[in-house]
């Protein structure tokens, strides 16, 4: 059968089951596309029809939420754990607690999330969870309420060495204290079963810092191959959460200028830079304000403006580090407008498909979240060791393993991504993660 026919087999398949799945069609037609040459060139992938059966989640639970307000009302929301691939060790992935999460925004999170960790090279498969319950302006109490609540449907899916959540949007170490208290409520029992754990009961050192931090390991080994130092590189960022943060900081530290951060109301720009000191009371201060950016602009550490893109300013480089497919064709040709060189994601699948074709015709050197946000499961990997081992290894250990991990994937982009001196990191990690999961497809039969 013709490379065509079998891509269009498999979209068509998928088409006719999940029409309406719009964010997880995007995925794995992306996927599909970069890596069909090897499934072709390959008869045991063939055989055992490994693109099909990674595209598809073994298995989803969806399960609803009911637990009490402050005003004693009965809330109902719904919760899922899409369990995507443990063909190469626990499901492993975050969760997101946000009004738009449904089945199929977490289904293209799995499906990514396991290539990313097959990336990191440690034993951990790829899941992701979460549910439509939106945080903002609940009280501290109801959050925890929620948790407990949420936990008392999932507890019996997960495991430490079943499924292993972490946190994503909305789910940080305060939520993750919550939830981990429920199941060891229930369970009686104390393990790895949830990462992003505080370093007082079984967290890890860098791991609220790690997807950050990792996103500008994984810039420093980009702009090295292109012969181009950080230091005084223009940076633009979107978001001003754990990722958006952590990768300003490490970026500033490192002698690059960050001019613009993001929420869903508005930016805060900084021709001058962003200081160290007030990217560090953001990161410490966060939780305890409505908009942390408003407040840095009220300190008089930049301007803030509602309603406006983190885009709009000359730049280097683009870190988006919010949400799915926030930059669409006209955020793409805003970043070709101001200089932008390098791209690089820190949210999973921050750019439309037709961004990717804004990006690449102006050959704008684009790295896909799941090579450049990886560090945060992979620290989130390193945590499961240390629980399971009952240990735990130093900060700047740990730091140092993520500078290798980051490089490792860099590594694996280009050998498999590089042809007659072009890289194509997309593909590159792509064809990566698909070999390590085809090969166990394999490895392990039907
Ligand atoms: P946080 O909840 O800490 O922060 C999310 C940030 O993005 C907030 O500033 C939020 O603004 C902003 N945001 C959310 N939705 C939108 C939107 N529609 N438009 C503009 N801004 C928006 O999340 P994280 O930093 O943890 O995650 C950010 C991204 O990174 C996600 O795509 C996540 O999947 C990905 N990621 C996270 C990892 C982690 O370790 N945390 C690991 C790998 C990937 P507001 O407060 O106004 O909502």
């Amino acid at each position: 059968m013709s490379r065509e026919s079998n891509l269009d087999q498999l979209t068509n398949w998928l088409q006719a089951r999940y029409h309406d799945q719009t964010e997880y069609l995007q995925a794995t037609s992306e996927i599909a596309r970069d890596v069909i040459d090897v499934f072709n060139a390959n008869e045991a992938y063939k055989q055992y029809d490994v693109l099909r059966r990674l595209s598809v989640p073994e298995r989803i639970i969806h399960f609803t939420v009911h637990w009490l307000n402050d005003d004693n009302q009965v809330e109902i929301h719904q919760g899922w754990r899409v369990q995507h691939s443990g063909l190469i060790g626990p499901y492993k992935g975050g969760l997101r607690f946000h009004p738009t999460v449904n089945e199929s925004i977490l289904k293209f999170l799995a499906f990514e999330q396991s290539f990313k960790n097959a990336l990191t090279g440690l034993p951990i498969g790829g899941a992701k969870g979460g549910s439509d319950f939106n945080p903002r302006g609940r009280s501290e109490t109801e959050i925890m309420r929620f948790c407990q609540a949420f936990m008392t449907e999932l507890y019996r899916h997960i495991g430490p060495n079943t499924d292993v959540p972490a946190g994503d949007i909305n789910v940080s170490g305060r939520e993750i204290g919550f939830l981990y208290g429920q199941y060891r409520r229930i369970l009686n029992q104390f393990g790895g079963t949830l990462t992003g754990k505080d370093i007082s009961f079984g967290g890890s050192h860098v791991r609220t810092e790690a997807t950050g931090f990792g996103l500008i390991y994984m810039l420093e080994a980009v702009l090295e191959t292109h012969q181009t130092p950080l230091k005084n590189k223009v940076v633009g960022i979107s978001g001003a959460g754990n990722v958006a943060l952590h990768a300003a900081l490490r970026a500033t530290q490192l002698g690059a200028r960050v001019v613009s951060l993001s929420n869903s109301r508005g930016a805060l720009l900084n021709e001058s830079g962003f200081s160290e000191n007030s990217l560090t009371q953001a990161i410490e201060t966060k939780d305890q304000h409505n908009n942390i950016l408003k407040a840095l602009s009220d300190d008089g550490h930049g301007d803030y403006q509602a309603d406006a893109s983190p885009w709009q300013l000359n730049m280097d480089i683009a870190l988006p580090c919010a949400t799915q497919n926030e930059i669409d064709e006209p955020a793409a040709q805003k970043l070709v407008d101001h200089n932008v060189r390098f791209l690089l994601e820190g949210a999973n699948m921050p750019c439309t498909t037709r961004a990717h074709q804004v990006l690449a015709e102006n050959k704008i050197v684009y790295v896909p979240g799941k090579a450049s946000n990886a560090g945060g499961v992979a620290i989130s990997g390193l945590e499961m060791s240390q629980n399971a081992a009952f240990r735990r290894d130093s900060y700047s250990d740990i730091d140092t393993t993520l500078k290798h991990i980051m490089r490792s994937i860099h590594q694996q982009c280009l050998q498999e991504g590089q042809r007659d001196g072009e890289i194509n990191y997309a593909k590159g990690a792509n064809i990566a993660g698909f070999r390590r999961l085809a090969d166990a497809i394999v490895m392990q039969g039907l």
